[in-house]
C-alpha cells in the first residue's frame, strides 16, 4: 500500500490560525508580536525566504519588520543594529536570514542576539538549553518535523530514529529532539560507510543532506516514517527533497511530499516561537 502523506500546508495552516488567535490575543492586551528580518546582500534565495517570512507574519496578524542592507554592511554595523533590535520592545524576536557575505562572522552575529529573541534558535544559549532539556527556542525546521510526527500520532517513544545529516541548523538538533522524546537515535553523515544498514532498522528517518536520492525504496524499512528536509532541483530545474519519493513511498507507511512538506513548516515555527517569545515578554 502506498505511502500516506504528511502534508506540511494542512498542518501549517491548522497551526497558523492558532498563532493568528494567539496574536490577537496579545494585541488586544496591548502587545503585538513583533518580529525583525535582517537581510545583508543580494542572495537571490534569501530574498525569496526573507518575503515569505514577512508575508507569513502579516498573514498571522504579527508585525514585522525587514531591514535590508547592501552587501558592503560592515560587521561592526551589523552588530551595532542587532544591538538596537536587542533594546528594540516593539520586537520580540530577530532573524538574521543565513548565508551572510563572507567578510561578515556569522556566528558573531547570531551571538549578538539576545537568547530571549532568538527566534531561529541557533545561538549557543538555545543549542544548550536544548541539550539539556531545559525550555528555549527550538530551531524551527526539526521542531517542524517534531510537530509532523504529532500530527500523524506517532511518538518517537522506544522507536528507532535515523537522522541523515547533523548540521547545526537541522541534523544535530533534529537528533536532540528525537532523543528528547525518548527515541533511540542514529546520526549518520557524509562518513557513514553503510548508510543503508542503519536506514533499514529505521521506524523514523528524516533526510537532511542536500543532495538528490540520497535514501531510495531499498533503504526503507516497510511503514517506516520518512521525514524529508532536503530542497534540491532535479534536472528539469524542479523543486525535489534528498528522497526518491515515487520509489520510497511505495514501502514507506508515512512521507513527507517536497515541496509542500517541511518547508511550510519551517516557517510556521518562525511564527510559533515569535508568539512565545512576545508571550514570555508579556510575562504570560
Ligand atoms: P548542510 O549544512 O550542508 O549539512 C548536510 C549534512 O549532510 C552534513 O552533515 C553532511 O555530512 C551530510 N551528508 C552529505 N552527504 C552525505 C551522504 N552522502 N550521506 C550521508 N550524509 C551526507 O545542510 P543543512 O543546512 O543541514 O540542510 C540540509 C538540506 O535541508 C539542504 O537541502 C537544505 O536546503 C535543506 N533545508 C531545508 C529546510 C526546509 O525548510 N525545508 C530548512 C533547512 C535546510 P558532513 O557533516 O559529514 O559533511
Amino acid at each position: 500500500m502506498p505511502a500516506q502523506l504528511i502534508d506540511g500546508n494542512a498542518l501549517s495552516r491548522q497551526l497558523r490560525a492558532e498563532v493568528a488567535e494567539r496574536a490577537a490575543a496579545l494585541t488586544a492586551r496591548g502587545v503585538r508580536p513583533g518580529l525583525a528580518v535582517v537581510l545583508v546582500g543580494d542572495n537571490p534565495a534569501s530574498a525569496v525566504y526573507v518575503r515569505n517570512k514577512v508575508k507569513a507574519c502579516a498573514d498571522s496578524g504579527l508585525h514585522s519588520v525587514l531591514e535590508k542592507y547592501e552587501a558592503t554592511l560592515t560587521e561592526a554595523e551589523l552588530l551595532a543594529r542587532i544591538e538596537a533590535l536587542n533594546d528594540d520592545p516593539a520586537i520580540h524576536g530577530i532573524l538574521v536570514q543565513l548565508p551572510l557575505p563572507a567578510h561578515i562572522d556569522a556566528h558573531k552575529v547570531i551571538e549578538a542576539i539576545s537568547p530571549d529573541k532568538d527566534v531561529d534558535g541557533f545561538h549557543v544559549a538555545s543549542a544548550g538549553a536544548l541539550m539539556v532539556g531545559q525550555p528555549g527556542f527550538r530551531p524551527c525546521t526539526p521542531y517542524g518535523c517534531m510537530k509532523m510526527l504529532e500530527s500523524i500520532g506517532v511518538s518517537p517513544k522506544g522507536k528507532h530514529a535515523v537522522v541523515i545529516g547533523r548540521s547545526n541548523i537541522v541534523g544535530k538538533p533534529m537528533a536532540m529532539l528525537l532523543l528528547a522524546a525518548n527515541a533511540t537515535v542514529t546520526v549518520c553523515h557524509s562518513a557513514t560507510p553503510d548508510l543503508a544498514h542503519h536506514t533499514r532498522q529505521a521506524d523514523i528517518v528524516v533526510a537532511a543532506v542536500g543532495k538528490r536520492n540520497v535514501l531510495t525504496a531499498d533503504m526503507v524499512k516497510p511503514g517506516a516514517v520518512v521525514i524529508d528536509v532536503g530542497m534540491n532541483r532535479d534536472d528539469a530545474g524542479k523543486l525535489c527533497g534528498d528522497v526518491d519519493f515515487a520509489g520510497v513511498s511505495e514501502v514507506a507507511g508515512w512521507i513527507t511530499p517536497v515541496p509542500g512538506g517541511v518547508g511550510p513548516m519551517t516557517i510556521t515555527m518562525l511564527l510559533v516561537n515569535t508568539i512565545e517569545a512576545a508571550e514570555r515578554a508579556a510575562g504570560i
